[in-house]
């Protein structure tokens, strides 16, 4: 795995009235949207630090387990790990990486061999589509660069909310907290940050994860929630949040 120095460059977003850029030098800036953090958890300021303590003392430095090499092999392999395990996706970009581990060279290979290299993974004709599709875009709009702006990344072929986050979080070490199928069912069962979304749960561990844990929260919880707080039986027994956790129903 390898590590990955961010990079500050932001492209210019297109705008109805022109790049973000071209526009923010003459337009009043526009009134902050209100994102009111709510508290709404279960646990008590104390017991938050505790389970991150916790989960920090099992894992100091977590890393994400998808294979890559650079920011845009990443965003592929998120892209790709949709209703699909790491590990599937990991046997996949192995070969594809190697043939292709830039926009240009994904834009080029084209969708028929991208299909063909990636035909283990769960809904591969359409996530082929997309990884080319969005290696296109870059190389049209950025020169290749992923940018380290969500709204951008957003706008991207097959790249959601969560998939952005990811990208932020482990390519440019932002404090980004993305909530995938574990990290909802974690922050629910726990009671840390209860919500019927991902993005109420988001806003959630937004308001409460202290800042001191932020950075690596995400791996903290999404390992937690795949190989302890299993959806089918969590294994309550070797859990080491066990005592903080609120869940009613703990195995042992
Ligand atoms: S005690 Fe059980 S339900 Fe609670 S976090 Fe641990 S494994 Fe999950």
């Amino acid at each position: 795995m390898s590590k990955i120095q961010p990079t500050p460059k932001r492209p210019a977003r297109k705008t109805a009235t022109g790049t973000a850029t071209a526009r923010s030098a003459t337009a009043k800036p526009a009134p902050r949207k209100r994102t009111a953090k709510r508290r709404k958890t279960l646990l008590t300021p104390e017991e938050i630090d505790r389970l991150f303590a916790s989960l920090q003392k099992t894992d100091p430095e977590p890393k994400s387990e998808l294979e890559y090499v650079n920011p845009f092999t990443l965003l592929v392999a998120v892209v790709l790990s949709a209703q699909a395990t790491d590990a599937g996706v990991n046997k996949a970009t192995r070969a594809l990486f190697a043939e292709a581990d830039t926009a240009q060279k994904m834009a080029a290979l084209g969708e028929d061999a991208v299909r063909e290299h990636i035909k283990t993974i769960g809904l591969f004709r359409n996530k082929a589509k997309n990884v080319v599709a969005l290696s296109k875009r870059l190389v049209a709009e950025t020169g290749g660069d992923v940018p380290r702006d969500r709204d951008y990344l957003e706008t991207l072929p097959g790249v959601g909310r969560k998939t952005a986050n990811v990208v932020l979080n482990v390519a440019y070490g932002e404090p980004t907290i993305a909530v995938d199928t574990h990290i909802f069912r974690v922050s629910n069962r726990t009671g840390l940050a209860p919500g019927k979304d991902p993005l109420e749960v988001e806003r959630g561990l937004e308001a409460v994860v202290p800042d001191t844990y932020r950075l690596y929260a995400h791996h903290w919880l999404i390992l937690h929630g795949r190989y302890i707080c299993k959806a089918r039986k969590p294994a309550c027994d070797r859990c080491v949040i066990r005592d903080i956790c609120k869940y009613p129903d703990k195995t042992a």
